[in-house]
């Protein structure tokens, strides 16, 4: 103990820090390797935008750490809020027990969300929350008396998370193929993405003539398939492509006509990030599950909710012995400080009509980024609200990609943090979806930074 007080006091510089780190810490998504290389960032405190380094670095976090950030860095009125639960309750088991946090997160969320979603069922993070949408369906239909409703319908390209329910109803296969023997079959269907789309081709038409893929399954399926599981609008963690409301209205129509499901997974588009509250407002739907994480709690505390319906919920509401009851359980469901965070969240929200400013920023977002469209190397410039996104390639008019290996879209990382701009490119997609807190000069140097990256990372 006393060794470890002497080393943090000690420890005051970057490499200090990174040396410790790399001695015992094993990071998410990372080949470790990499870092012989690739210089790690020990961040010491965060500002609005800002993420502050040990020596006074200062890097503006234009992904808003992986997509849950909403209102900045230590923003001041969540801290308040956080501090003040924290003398009162800490957490609390959330079965036979409840707290007044949880209460009035489940009651806001019910109001807020697309109507008919009127019970919120806890987990700590989203790929758990993805678990819970998906157990949940199953359950349901074998409750109701249709046991052979066990299958799930997924699009190419989507991501729900990392745990082995979650990965098999994704598809991106970087992550996925890997672990496939350990995952249940799925049936998966080609994504609206409208990247694909023809030339000429508008979005909502592409949707509409890539929909037939779906309703072909449905058709096929709907006997076994329990639920539908969609990404909202934005496939992000597949590249940021994007799709068209139109798409979302008629999933919901032909999942009710074939009596299956619809899972809408806004872990990541949820919270204003593609305009509007919850991204199904722009199709006017009302999915049977609906996923939130990551920006309820304007990324402070891990926190997921899976919102459902009364019929749902009564399917599960019987006799203990006839065993029907949803046993799914995590130590952290429903923390209370988490759920504080979530409340403070919803409140800004509320007071500082945070989607009409952001119809503003997001103009400004498009407009500049929509600049780049003109470099040689620019496929494409796409926007649905707070998210733009920017296809580096190869070959401009066959939309070739680069080859994966040669990892252009690190090479952009690595001029941006040297510049003081966090961005992280999938691939050789360079995006921006920062907090909401942004102004209109720190989203231009976002781009300013980001066309420098692009022009190096494609200059040979
Ligand atoms: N669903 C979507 C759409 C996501 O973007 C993510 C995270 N990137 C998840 C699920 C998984 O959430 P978590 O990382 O909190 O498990």
């Amino acid at each position: 103990m006393g060794n470890h007080a002497t080393m943090a006091a000690m420890t005051t510089d970057n490499a200090a820090w990174v040396a410790r780190d790399l001695a015992h810490v094993w990071h998410p998504c990372t080949q470790m390797k990499d870092h012989e290389q690739l210089p790690m960032i020990p961040i010491r405190r965060g500002e609005g935008v800002w993420l502050e380094d040990f020596e006074g670095g200062r890097y503006l976090d234009a992904v808003s750490s992986w997509w849950v950030n909403l209102f900045g860095h230590a923003n001041a009125r969540i801290n308040a809020a956080v501090r003040e639960q924290l003398e009162r309750l800490e957490q609390v088991m959330l079965a036979g027990f409840t707290h007044e946090p949880v209460i009035r997160l489940s009651e806001a969320l019910t109001a807020l969300a697309p109507r008919g979603l009127t019970r919120c069922f806890y987990a700590d993070n989203g790929s758990s929350a993805v678990e819970v949408a998906v157990k949940m369906s199953f359950h349901y239909w074998r409750n109701v008396g249709r046991p052979a409703k066990t299958r799930f319908i997924t699009l190419s390209n989507s991501y729900h998370g990392e745990t082995l329910g979650a990965l098999a109803v994704g598809n991106v296969q970087l992550y996925k193929s890997i672990y496939q023997p350990l995952l249940m079959d799925v049936i998966t269907v080609p994504s609206p993405d409208c990247f694909e789309r023809e030339p000429g081709e508008s979005w909502a038409g592409h949707c509409r003539r890539k929909f037939a893929h779906m309703e072909a399954a449905l058709r096929e399926h709907a006997h076994e398939a329990a639920a539908v599981i969609v990404e909202p609008l934005v496939q992000c963690a597949g590249s940021m492509r994007m799709y068209d409301p139109v798409y979302l209205e008629l999933l919901r129509e032909a999942c009710d006509r074939h009596d299956v499901h619809l899972i809408a997974d806004e872990i990541a588009v949820g919270f204003g990030r593609t305009g509007t509250m919850f991204a199904c407002e722009q199709a006017h739907i009302r999915p049977d599950f609906m996923c939130l994480s990551k920006g309820l709690t304007s990324g402070y505390l891990p926190l997921s909710t899976v919102l459902t319906t009364e019929p749902v919920y009564e399917a599960f509401y019987d006799e203990y012995v006839k065993l029907n009851a949803f046993l799914h359980s995590h130590s952290f469901t429903g923390n209370p400080l988490a759920c504080t965070a979530a409340l403070a969240t919803l409140d800004i929200f509320r007071t500082d009509d945070v989607l009409a400013r952001n119809r503003a920023l997001s103009a400004h977002l498009g407009r500049r980024s929509r600049e780049l469209e003109s470099h040689p190397h620019v496929a494409e410039v796409r926007q649905h609200g707070m998210i733009a996104a920017v296809e580096v390639v190869r070959d401009k008019v066959a939309r070739q990609p680069y080859p994966w290996q040669e990892r252009r879209g690190l090479k952009i990382y690595r001029h941006a943090l040297g510049r003081g701009v966090l961005l992280r490119p999938i691939g050789d997609v360079v995006y921006f979806m920062p907090p909401y807190v942004i102004t209109p000069e720190q989203i231009d140097l976002m781009i300013e930074v980001a066309r420098e990256g692009i022009e190096l990372a494609t200059c040979d």
